[in-house]
């Protein structure tokens, strides 16, 4: 049976970069050697480098003047990683959820974080519009979706100081103005490749300022300088990375991935919203087109470990929902195919017809 995976993290991967990445670990460019016991100094390995951060760049649209790197720690580390690179008396930041509080957790470390503005009142189901970024902070951090919550923002916000955003869970889902971002980070295991690598986008005049030491693996420029080849990179994620980035590349780029990402999750909440045993979680207008976080109708509720047998029975993996929301979370990242998603409605469907009798 064909089985669909809405994993959240570790997510689903286009087959190209498994199975090529497969290979290379069997045979890396003829060389009849794996690319796990290759020197990530050779030049076949600094050609995979070279190409992963070129297509990272083109594919994001990433202007002059800023730096793609690649580290370790995932998008965990970027949470310490970005005070200590830009925080001098004070930060700003959107409390929109788990996430968004762990990166708060570390900010706290470096001095005074204001937090502009929560929904954790209403359990994260919506993102805050109206709040101030302070004018003198460091710099201000978003989460640009809450993979927990399934809320997202659609839009760049605009910001009077150097805006910092989480984007483990939609990079690469939709186009984004880099421009108007100081850095922007994430853990690669969403949208990219498998666990263990992390990325940073950085504006590279916005180094440079804070009085303190950085130890150097916490020091964005070592991986700027060096072409994230400081110490030895995690070679087979950016192998990984590498075809994840050619396959978007080949499937029409971000604007493209974007419009089926809108289709498929249109889908998908035309079905919730219709449907009389389930309903979403989050606002209407912060629905995530990557995480969809639904639950069972309040007079069904006894009916939830049913349909998520029943939907997991059909093929669907990884659909019980997070246990601060509960119910379900269909993770439908660039890599999921329309097909999965349809087959998650019929399941929801069937379900219905069985159950309403
Ligand atoms: C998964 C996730 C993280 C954590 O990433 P790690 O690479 O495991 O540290 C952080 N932020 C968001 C928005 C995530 O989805």
């Amino acid at each position: 049976m064909k089985k669909y995976n809405f994993s959240a993290g570790p997510s689903i991967l286009p087959q190209q970069t498994i199975e090529e990445t497969a290979k290379a670990i069997l045979d890396f460019n003829g060389s009849t050697l794996s690319l796990m016991e290759v020197s990530h100094r050779g030049k076949d390995f600094q050609a995979v480098m070279d190409e992963t951060i070129d297509l990272f760049k083109e594919l994001l649209n990433v202007p002059e003047g800023y730096s793609v790197v690649f580290l370790g720690g995932g998008a965990s580390l970027q949470f310490c990683m970005v005070p200590f690179n830009l925080f001098e008396k004070k930060a700003a930041y959107l409390n929109t959820g788990t996430w968004a509080n762990k990166a708060m957790k570390e900010a706290k470390f470096f001095g005074e974080v204001v937090e502009v503005a929560s929904s954790k009142a209403d359990n994260y189901t919506y993102i805050p519009k109206d709040f101030v970024i302070p004018a003198d902070a460091d710099y201000f951090h978003i989460t640009s979706n809450n993979t927990i919550f399934g809320t997202e923002l659609h839009t760049d916000l605009d910001s009077p100081v150097p805006m910092v955003a989480d984007m483990s869970s939609d990079i690469f889902s939709r186009p984004v103005d880099v421009s108007k971002y100081g850095i922007i980070y994430g853990g690669a295991q969403k949208n990219l490749a498998p666990a263990g690598l992390a990325f940073a986008v950085v504006k590279n005049d916005i180094l440079g300022k804070v009085s303190r030491a950085i130890p150097t693996m916490l020091d964005y420029r070592t991986f700027i300088e060096s072409g994230s080849m400081f110490n030895t990179p995690p070679v087979v994620p950016v192998y990984a990375a590498m075809q994840t980035l050619r396959w978007l590349k080949a499937n029409g780029g971000v604007e493209a991935m974007y419009k089926v990402n809108q289709e498929k999750a249109g889908i998908l909440y035309h079905e919730i919203d219709r449907n009389p045993f389930f309903k979403g979680t989050a606002a209407v207008e912060d629905r995530s087109l990557m995480n969809v976080c639904f639950v069972m109708n309040d007079e069904h509720k006894d009916l939830e470990a049913d349909f998520l047998k029943f939907a997991t029975d059909r093929g669907m993996s990884s659909l019980k929902g997070h246990r601060s929301v509960g119910g379900f979370r269909a993770s439908i990242y660039n890599a999921m195919p329309i097909e999965g998603v349809q087959a998650l409605i019929a399941a929801m469907q069937d379900f219905e017809k069985q159950a309403g009798k």
